[in-house]
């Protein structure tokens, strides 16, 4: 067999015995009681920022949405293409009542880096990246006015910054979305994720700016609730 599936053969063993061969019992809760997560994350395709994992979730806690640089593309119309991401969006938020959902970005992303490249030469084999990627084009475009004298490192983390903000307008495009924002029934976040440091920070709205997760979590919660 070959090693990189061996690799997913031995995880699946593990993760059997651990709740399925055991007295663990998440599972028959699960399919008992069915989902009930409490967090919406979307999160970046990325192979090195699994939200479950870099935050110690289980089974069972997140619904998860996973999009090339964890894009929210504006309400549309549901007749016109296919709605990945809007459709999970519907579904975690209008049946499965979910409360928070948590835009998790991270440094480093390949798919706000294309923004950065001419990609000319690739552009047939990468046009699915391209169109996806015009989602974030406001961000990059405000970078790129605004940040004109930052080092290239500095103009992506500010331009994946300003892209999870840009997907919380989007995020308020949509009238279901919005009347409970504004009923205090759902609430919105942004993090990023620095993959150097390790280090998440969370998107403080009433200063407009990125501070450490500990802090802004429980601060920025109280004043919401
Ligand atoms: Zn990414």
């Amino acid at each position: 067999m070959l090693k990189e599936i061996e690799m997913l053969v031995q995880g699946y063993e593990a993760f059997r015995d651990s709740y399925f061969n055991g007295d663990n019992g998440l599972y028959e809760k699960l399919v008992a009681e069915g989902q009930k997560p409490k967090i919406l994350m979307i999160a970046c395709s990325d192979s090195r920022v699994d939200p479950a994992i870099v935050l110690g979730c289980q089974p069972g806690d997140l619904f998860v949405v996973r999009n090339v640089a964890n894009l929210v593309p504006p309400c549309e119309e549901s007749d016109q293409g296919y709605h990945g991401t809007s459709a999970a969006l519907e579904f975690g938020i209008k049946a499965l009542k979910i409360k928070h959902v948590v835009l998790f970005g991270h440094t480093r992303c390949g798919g706000i880096q294309s923004l950065f490249e001419v990609t000319q030469k690739n552009k047939e084999r990468l046009s699915f990246i391209e169109k996806w990627m015009e989602i974030a084009r406001p961000a990059f475009e405000k970078v790129q006015q605004q940040h004109i004298h930052s080092s290239l490192e500095d103009k992506m983390t500010t331009c994946e910054q300003y892209s999870l903000l840009h997907s919380l307008e989007n995020l308020m495009s949509f009238d279901w979305i919005r009347e409970k924002v504004e009923a205090k029934q759902l609430f919105l976040h942004a993090w990023h994720f620095d993959i150097q440091t390790g280090l998440i920070s969370a998107h403080d709205s009433h200063i407009n700016v990125f501070k450490p997760l500990v802090q802004e979590t429980l601060q920025a919660l109280h004043a919401k609730t």
